[in-house]
């Protein structure tokens, strides 16, 4: 037997590639239907997705793709390299699900739920890699492509995750910053994921132009316990505090800024102990919305003030713990244009939606505040979003069309040189460094103390 030396591969240009890598995303349909499927039916909270993370590690063991996985617990990152040198791409997906107890497809233990559709995001990140490999794209790259599974998108657990820092096992609460902190974007240049949508008016494939980013507050009100029949006058009521606050947080929205789309939306965790004690513990939480990072500050400042007003009525004590939560989203406009004109190819031009600004949040805000990255959205998904009904209806528009826009558009950046990817890194104008990000984050996180007894 003689063995013959291979050619080398020629690069070939995106728009040949484009036809290629869409048809092995087709030939991998029923195998990526089935991966969100069964993510699906097995639901894990933020930084507990240790099954779904071996699902990912496993199948970039099949495509070959070296790969490393536990990065904030349950991240995975593979890489595929390209013919020639240039900048990494990120495709990312993430593993987390919601908690939605009456959800039909909750886990009984835990109440974990896709509620959001999650499922879906990885199923489409590992249609792209293995599209990618099929379709024999490396030679045709001047850069690589990292594919990533992020763990804990949801804020939620906060408890959890604080006693997980406490452990030195995380700094920050939310799987993106801490895989940022963690050096695992040192090497990505640009980045993109799709988030699954029911909303009709996005379309088949829609694209904001940014949402609203968030800090999170954990407040404890401190009062005095005494008994609540025979002498309410020796105590002190953490929870009359605890409502005044809440009227002094909504005294301040008729001076929130319509433009700034500022969200506050407090939540009372722990009202009281036994009925006939003066409640003298009361927490509350809340998140404070914004669409820039002054809007949220001008907010807090409100907040704050308006804490502390509650316990200064009844001479009792607020302990306010403030903690970064996400940034603002600013989707990259040169690279929506270029998912923007794929995704008119893939469904029409009038299957895509312009959305304009959204006033959740996402930890994608992070990664757009140091890198040009893209947060588009897919059909395909029904019911409400964080609700009980929600669930990939179809796998078609909510994986294969989302993993072949993703494709096309890294593609596009990649090949011919990645021309169109040194142009955007050369135009853009990211606010932060990795080290102000960090340096931003950490000053947020604050404890202030404040008594109302002592004023
Ligand atoms: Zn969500
Ligand atoms: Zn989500």
């Amino acid at each position: 037997m003689t063995a013959t030396a291979a050619a080398p591969a020629l690069p070939r240009a995106a728009a040949d590639l484009k036809t290629a890598v869409c048809a092995a995303i087709d030939r991998r349909a029923e195998e990526l239907a089935a991966i969100a499927e069964d993510i699906y039916l097995h639901p894990e909270l933020g930084f507990k997705e240790f099954r779904t993370a071996k699902i990912v590690s496993q199948y970039f063991e099949c495509l070959g793709l070296p790969h490393r996985d536990g990065l904030a617990i349950t991240g995975v990152k593979a890489k595929l390299s390209g013919g020639s040198d240039g900048p990494t791409v990120a495709v990312l997906g993430e593993l987390d699900s919601l908690a939605v107890g009456d959800h039909p497809h909750a886990d009984p233990a835990t109440g974990a739920a896709h509620a959001c559709g999650h499922n879906a995001q990885i199923a489409m990140m590992l249609g792209v890699a293995a599209a990618f490999v099929d379709a024999g794209v490396a030679p045709s790259l001047a850069g690589s492509v990292a594919f990533i599974a992020v763990p804990a998108e949801e804020y939620v657990e906060i408890e959890y995750r604080n006693n997980l820092a406490r452990q030195g096992k995380l700094e920050f609460l939310g799987g993106k910053p801490e895989l940022i902190k963690l050096g695992e974007f040192d090497d990505v240049h640009l980045a993109m994921m799709t988030h699954t949508s029911s909303n009709k008016e996005d379309g088949l494939i829609g694209l904001s132009e940014s949402s609203n980013g968030c800090i999170v507050k954990l407040i404890r009100f401190q009062g005095k316990a005494a008994h609540s029949g025979g002498a309410p006058h020796r105590g002190v009521n953490a929870l009359n505090a605890a409502t005044l606050a809440l009227q002094a947080i909504h005294a301040q929205r008729e001076t929130f800024k319509d433009a700034d789309t500022v969200r506050v939306h407090p939540i009372i965790t722990k009202g009281g102990e036994i009925v006939n004690v003066v409640p003298a513990d009361v927490r509350m939480e809340t998140f404070v919305r914004g669409k820039s990072i002054e809007a949220i500050t001008d907010a807090n400042v409100k907040v704050d003030r308006a804490l502390k007003a509650g316990a200064l009525a009844v001479g009792g004590k607020v302990v306010i713990e403030t903690l970064p939560g996400y940034l603002p989203l600013r989707n990259d406009p040169a690279i929506g244009a270029l998912f923007i004109e794929n995704a008119k190819a893939l469904v029409g031009a009038e299957n895509v939606k312009p959305i304009g600004h959204r006033t959740g949040s996402t930890d994608m805000g992070d990664v757009t505040h140091i890198m040009p990255a893209l947060h588009p959205y897919a059909g395909g998904a029904e019911g409400t979003g964080h609700g009980n009904d929600y669930r990939i209806a179809d796998p078609r528009l909510a994986i294969l069309n989302p993993a072949k826009a993703m494709a096309m558009t890294v593609l596009d950046l990649l090949c011919g040189g990645a021309a169109h990817a040194q142009r955007i890194l050369a135009e853009s104008k990211p606010r932060f460094t990795k080290d102000e990000y960090l340096a931003f984050q950490r000053r947020l996180t604050q404890t202030i103390q404040f008594d109302g007894a002592s004023i």
